[in-house]
């Protein structure tokens, strides 16, 4: 007695690799009735099996231009293979013993373990590989490197990234080079990747130097050719490139989990700032005194300045200073160091932008403050990042 899918598949035809799946080693007799001939379409995968040892073979050619120790592969297959698969199963309530998708994961990935001695592991890899059996097409990715490190900005002009300059050469002003591209490119060269994207704990203005611990940033390299790089070698690149006006340090390998962490602590962070304030009077003492008085645990209600209003909504920020330290440097000069949360802008905090800060520096002494020279000396964070925490 022949059962009725039985008959089904005697009528529709598969390739020995689908009747592999459903009948196993037994049913010789009639496996021989179901198979295709070669010139047609097995009715499940629509011949998927019999492309992949081409596809297989491509695979390794685009594989070996990797540095890779480990693989994924996944697979595309036409609507109608799984359709047909699912409506199959579910008009017999026959079962396969794999699965189209996974049999077709499994007999590529086996072939790839063989001819290349790389490992398949479909959870951390090095490299995945989408076989597109729709298209008969086959693509090599390099898995994303990330790195962190915190970087140095020691030279005032530098703007962080490449939006900023070009907004510059719009306006017609002599462009600069991006902090981001001083990075990026040497470690982009390294690792032969395609590109990279920036991720920085923050950022300051173009006329701002990062001194001190360094700012954390993450970099992302998509498509890499090589992963299993020094990193002591790629911070000298980065550093020799960047010599005079950008220094990286403490690189270390980093996730993509990371980035999000970077991006949910970049608001809680803590940053220690010198800066250099023209007061268009002579400075008293007793001025110094107040100002540290006054910015002691000091809540500051900043409105978005106006000159970045265009950019950014207008909203009142609530941002608090731990702690300011003044010092006179000549009569009508004062330097500051002020702790506060990130995310205070601090020009702003020492001219009052017409009201909008509150209090200010220059509102406390009733008198015009100016910010000559601004300098971010410490960022905290938790410690994820290679700098100590810090209060
Ligand atoms: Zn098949």
């Amino acid at each position: 007695m022949v059962s009725e899918h039985l008959f089904f598949l005697v009528k529709n035809k598969i390739c020995s690799y689908c009747a592999d799946r459903y009948l196993g080693e037994s049913n010789v007799n009639v496996k021989s009735k179901i198979l295709i001939d070669k010139s047609k379409k097995c009715y499940f995968c629509l011949s998927a099996f019999s492309m992949l040892d081409k596809l297989v073979d491509e695979a390794i050619v685009k594989i070996n231009r990797y540095e890779a120790k480990t693989f994924s592969v996944s697979s595309k297959l036409p609507r109608k293979s799984i359709f047909r698969e699912e409506e199959f199963i579910s008009r017999f309530n026959i079962y396969p013993r794999v699965n189209l998708k996974s049999a077709l994961n499994n007999e590529s990935a086996r072939k790839i373990v063989e001819k290349t001695g790389l490992k398949n592991n479909q959870s951390k890899f090095d490299v995945k590989v989408l076989f597109d059996y729709e298209k008969g097409k086959v693509k090599v990715e390099g898995v994303s490197l990330f790195i962190k490190g915190r970087y140095l900005k020691l030279k005032r002009g530098v703007s962080q990234s490449e939006g900023y300059r070009y907004r510059l050469r719009n306006t017609g002003e002599k462009p600069g080079y991006s902090l981001e591209e001083l990075i990026r490119k040497p470690l982009i060269r390294l690792t032969m990747a395609a590109k990279a994207k920036f991720h920085g704990m923050g950022r300051e203005d173009i006329d701002v130097r990062m001194l001190g611990n360094g700012r954390p940033f993450v970099i992302e390299l998509i498509d890499p050719k090589r992963r299993f790089i020094d990193l002591k070698e790629a911070e000298l690149l980065v550093n020799s490139n960047g010599k005079g006006k950008v220094k990286v340090i403490g690189f270390d390998f980093s996730s993509k989990s990371e980035v999000q962490m970077l991006k949910a602590l970049s608001p809680k962070m803590k940053k220690t700032y010198l800066a250099k304030v023209q007061i268009k009077h002579e400075i008293k003492e007793e001025d110094l005194k107040k100002l540290e008085d006054e910015f002691r645990n000091r809540i500051i209600h900043q409105r978005t300045p106006l000159r970045v209003l265009g950019r950014r909504p207008d909203r009142v920020r609530i941002k608090k200073v731990y702690e300011l330290n003044a010092k006179k440097i000549s009569g009508e000069e004062i330097r500051l160091i002020i702790k506060c949360d990130g995310g205070l802008y601090i020009k702003e905090l020492i001219s009052g932008d017409e009201g909008r800060t509150s209090p200010s520096v220059g509102g406390v002494l009733g008198l015009k403050a100016i910010c000559r020279e601004l300098d971010v000396i410490h960022v905290s964070d938790p410690g994820l990042f290679g700098g100590e925490s810090h209060g």
